[in-house]
């Protein structure tokens, strides 16, 4: 069997067009477009090329967006007073606001997030979207988490009394994804096992996944052998490696080997990753409607 693709990078494409026409009615309503905040602190390369997609992408939708450039040497209480500057709108309206992680070693992250207001969380981390998520009555989810539970309602991959193995237990990623496809309704209502780096036998649990989601950063760590046949596997992993002397992007999953068991498999790149900024954007347009609301 050689699995069918899923394809992130068409998906997007689609959300994309969607989300183009609820900006333009945004933009009649209000009389200015839905605006996303961005703060990148130091020079890191992938931070700084995420940030450019995240960019590119709200362009191609109309959403307005400002990235806030901070040097490394900032400290922790000068980009607390940043970001709360930013929310009284001192750098102009700003429906969401995201804070590019991760943040160098020397700054307390969680109170950098935690400035963020939670109405404008458009990555869904502060303590009360990830406490409404829990409820099961989200309002910003993480945008990855939700860009993998859409892809496979799109494929039409059923999760309903299925069971799923999340490997990873980051609150970016594999804690929101473990609540999201438990949660009732379209799209949730899966048993879930969410296992992590002290979880004993990986490779017993995995081969009982009918959905496999690896959410690692450990280029191959996931393997044929560790496969149900006939399952789904969505990786999440983003790991840069070299080989004779050339960079390229790789997941966790070996693709190569993994696609010839799965029925359904995600690239990397391709996969994942251009959904996860196609949320960004949705969650962006959602904050800027639901202030609209409020004024
Ligand atoms: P993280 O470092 O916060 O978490 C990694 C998790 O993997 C931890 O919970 C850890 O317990 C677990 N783990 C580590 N080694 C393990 C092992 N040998 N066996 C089982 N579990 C193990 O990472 P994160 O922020 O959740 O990101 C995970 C990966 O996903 C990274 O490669 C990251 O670049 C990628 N990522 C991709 C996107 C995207 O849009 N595609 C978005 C976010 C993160």
């Amino acid at each position: 069997m050689t699995a069918q693709l899923l394809d992130g990078k068409s998906l997007a494409r689609t959300i994309e067009k969607t989300l183009r026409d609820e900006v333009e009615t945004f933009a009649k309503v209000r009389g200015r477009r839905p605006r996303l905040v961005v703060v990148l602190v130091g020079d890191v390369a992938a931070s700084g090329s995420y940030v450019k997609s995240k960019e590119s992408a709200a362009a191609r939708v109309g959403i307005d967006s400002e990235v806030i450039r901070v040097p490394v040497t900032t400290d922790t209480l000068r980009l607390v007073s940043l970001v709360q500057g930013i929310a009284q709108d001192t750098h102009g309206p700003a429906d969401g606001i995201l804070v590019q992680l991760p943040l160098p070693a020397h700054i307390d992250t969680l109170a950098v997030l935690d400035a963020v207001p939670a109405d404008r969380d458009v990555d869904g981390f502060h303590p009360e979207n990830a406490g409404l998520l829990s409820q099961g009555r989200p309002r910003f989810i993480p945008c990855t988490a939700a860009g993998v539970q859409r892809m496979l309602i799109d494929a039409g991959i059923e999760t309903a009394g299925k069971h799923v193995v999340i490997i990873g237990r980051s609150d970016i990623v594999g804690k929101p994804l473990a609540l999201l496809l438990s949660a009732r309704g379209i799209g949730g209502d899966a048993t879930v096992t969410l296992c992590h780096s002290r979880s004993a036998d990986l490779p017993h649990l995995t081969r009982q996944a009918d959905i496999l989601i690896a959410a690692v950063g450990h280029p191959n760590l996931i393997t044929a052998s560790m496969i149900k046949p006939g399952a789904v596997v969505v990786d999440v992993g983003i790991n840069r490696v070299e080989t004779d002397g050339t960079s390229r992007l790789v997941g966790d999953v070996d693709f190569t080997t993994v696609r010839e068991v799965a029925s359904w498999i995600s690239p990397v790149p391709g996969g994942v990753g251009p959904l996860t900024v196609a949320m960004l954007l949705a969650n962006t347009v959602l904050a800027a409607e639901l202030r609209l609301g409020q004024t």
